[in-house]
């Protein structure tokens, strides 16, 4: 963008006074100014379903993606070449498979335009137009409201666009990029915004980003922001995909991160758990039988086929969990084998978390770790690392 490509300071240079055509610098860039506002949007009200109208090489969809509220982020552009562009940066990580999310995240880029309908897009919570439609022409401009408002009926919709009474700040000529079609002051902005949010039946606020310099304050924001919110008291036609069923858009690309919510990687989660757990326990136990025989060398008993007196006082590191936890059986040893009680294990908060029950636990862990006969417990061998490791 052209404001953006003037070399950044925090303030206006010195000469601003005397100067209309003074360097402004922003800090931080504008850009990133006009994403911490949706970030800080997102934060607010957690939408689940969002799409970006306009997003280019979808820089804003890559720092939303790591909101866990968000289960379908959607990139739209009419520049299939721009979407390309960096949809690696979209991939899930290796970190998104060792840690998955709690809710599954669908992230799909389609090449489209903002004036067609796809009823993929409908009814998501919040539609994200950053300094998009300075880049409609008049006809497409007219059509914009009917496709985004009308058919595709958000619960909010964020619109950004340069307020042109900010440009004699800047050493412009008309507009601030050659691809613009118009730039708006304020009030040609709201007269507009306000006029699509009456036939829509929405709500429209009005703020912005990029503060003006001292003393120059009544040209406003440099970024103009209209947000949107459907009017509670006007019921407007929801858009039903069902309905309407039109996949006009391309697919560019399309990536599901890993979630809790898919069986394998709750498994995963919930072995991982088990195992450390299990592990920090039976360690616990052989640090303690260490320290005793240390100590009394000569009363150790050869056999520990009966060695359940040593955890009468055996409390594993898991204090302090919760009482409960302590009202569980405890772990116990017959012969060489390390038994802990599946209700134990359930006991700890993570676990509980990922198993709704301790049925679901045993399902869980059952293909993978060493269960006694009545599955009622996990077993590992004492001394044996090599096997359980
Ligand atoms: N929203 C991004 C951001 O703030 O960084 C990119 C803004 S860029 C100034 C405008 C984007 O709108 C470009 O990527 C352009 O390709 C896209 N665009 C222009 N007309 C469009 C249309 N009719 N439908 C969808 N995207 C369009």
């Amino acid at each position: 963008m052209g404001e953006n490509s003037i070399e950044c300071k925090s303030m206006v240079d010195e000469n601003f006074e005397d100067s209309p055509n003074a360097v402004i610098k922003f800090s931080p860039p504008l850009y990133r100014q006009r994403y911490q506002f949706v970030k800080d949007l997102v934060v607010q009200h957690e939408p689940k379903k969002i799409a970006d109208f306009g997003c280019g090489d979808s820089s804003l969809l890559w720092m939303l993606k790591f909101h866990k509220c968000i289960e379908l982020l959607v990139g739209v552009d009419i520049k299939e070449d721009k979407l390309r562009r960096k949809e690696y940066k979209l991939s899930p990580l290796i970190g998104d498979y060792l840690k998955p999310r709690e809710q599954t995240l669908t992230v799909t880029l389609y090449h489209g335009s903002v004036v067609e309908r796809d009823s993929r897009l409908c009814g998501f919570d919040l539609i994200t137009c950053i300094e998009l439609i300075e880049h409609l022409d008049s006809e497409d401009l007219a059509k914009f409201p009917k496709v985004v408002f009308g058919f595709l009926s958000p619960a909010m919709v964020v619109i950004s666009t340069p307020n042109s009474e900010f440009n004699p700040l800047f050493p412009v000529v008309k507009f601030r990029d050659s691809d613009h079609k118009f730039e708006w002051t304020r009030i040609q902005f709201q007269t507009w915004a306000l006029d699509v949010a009456d036939r829509y039946g929405y709500l429209v606020e009005f703020t912005g980003v990029g503060k003006p310099p001292a003393r120059a304050e009544d040209v406003g924001y440099c970024t103009q922001i209209g947000i949107f919110k459907k009017n509670p008291t006007r019921a407007a036609e929801v858009c039903d995909p069902e309905l309407h069923g039109e996949h006009v858009y391309k697919i560019v690309y399309t990536t599901t991160y890993p979630s809790l919510q898919q069986k394998k990687y709750r498994q995963y989660a919930v072995v991982n758990e088990v195992v450390s757990q299990v592990h920090d326990m039976r360690r616990a136990l052989l640090e303690r039988l260490k320290l005793q025989d240390d100590r009394d060398f000569e009363d150790m008993p050869e056999d520990t086929d009966t060695p359940e007196a040593l955890f009468e006082s055996f409390h594993p590191v898991l204090t302090p969990l919760n009482d409960h936890m302590e009202k569980t059986p405890k772990p116990f040893c017959i012969g060489n084998v390390f038994y802990v009680p599946l209700e134990r294990l359930f006991s700890l908060p993570k676990v509980k978390h990922l198993c709704i029950n301790i049925e679901m636990l045993k399902t869980l862990i059952a293909d993978t770790v060493m269960l006694n006969s009545d599955g009622s417990a996990v077993m590992v061998n004492m001394y044996d690392q090599e096997n359980d490791d």
